[in-house]
């Protein structure tokens, strides 16, 4: 009897052993990636990330996601909060066709020139200004015109992203130029600079699209582009 009652024991003690390895190894008990949504593994893939500063903008915005939603891609929008402001629309689109919104402060002022506390200020309300019109919380920030120093570094809490590919589509508004750009400087890896407030550059999207998907690129979104490094706070990142 007591040894039966032990035996029993040892079993119940080993049930509960293994419910708990498989409690503890059970998916969604890990800590959640920064941001994997799709199964795309960049350091074997083709990957671009097309990235969109200063809007959103009611008509070009809503001209580009056509391109998009038509060719399956996703992009990053860098968007400026006062925009946000003025188009939450169009905002809560980039957000529900699936792209990735990052922070890209309020109001485009050169963060080099502001003070510590002006430079918390401008990335928070371009942060409020998203997170209210979409619901999204953006974890990325872009600081205009690329612009920092360490003051910027320190006060803007979030990994910073920049570019390798630079179309400057503000300077030459011509979609026959911008998509040449894009398609001669591409590279595994890039990410490429646009404004999706030009119409130009709207129209430029089918051409980059067509000839990238030709040469086997898959565009990605920036946080699947850099997903797998560990990205830091205050640290600038111009491609994978
Ligand atoms: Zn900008």
């Amino acid at each position: 009897m007591r040894t039966r009652v032990s035996s029993l024991t040892s079993l119940f003690a080993l049930l509960i052993g293994m419910l708990m390895v498989l409690t503890a190894t059970a998916p969604g008990a890990a800590a959640a990636p920064r941001a994997a949504p799709r199964a795309v593994d960049c350091s074997r893939v083709k990957c671009i990330a097309l990235t969109y500063d200063d809007g959103p903008a009611s008509s070009s915005t809503a001209r580009l996601l056509d391109t998009l939603k038509a060719n399956g891609v996703k992009a990053t929008f860098f968007m400026v909060g006062s925009q946000v402001a003025r188009n939450p629309k169009t905002a809560r689109r980039v957000a529900a066709e699936g792209h990735e919104i990052g922070n890209h402060t309020y109001s485009h002022k050169d963060l080099r020139r502001l003070t510590a506390s002006k430079i918390r200020s401008e990335v928070a309300r371009g942060a409020t200004a998203i997170r209210n019109a979409t619901g999204v919380e953006p974890t990325l920030v872009r600081p205009p015109y690329g612009s920092f120093n360490a003051t910027v570094r320190a006060n803007v809490n979030a990994p910073m992203i920049l570019w390798s590919v630079d179309t400057r589509d503000w300077a030459d508004r011509n979609a026959s130029v911008v998509a040449s750009r894009v398609i001669a400087r591409a590279r595994p890896g890039a990410i490429v600079l646009m404004h999706d407030i030009h119409p130009t550059t709207a129209a430029a999207a089918p051409r980059i699209i067509a000839a990238l998907a030709r040469q086997g690129y898959v565009f990605v979104t920036v946080s699947e582009l850099l997903a797998g490094r560990a990205l830091a706070n205050g640290k600038a990142y111009s491609q994978r």
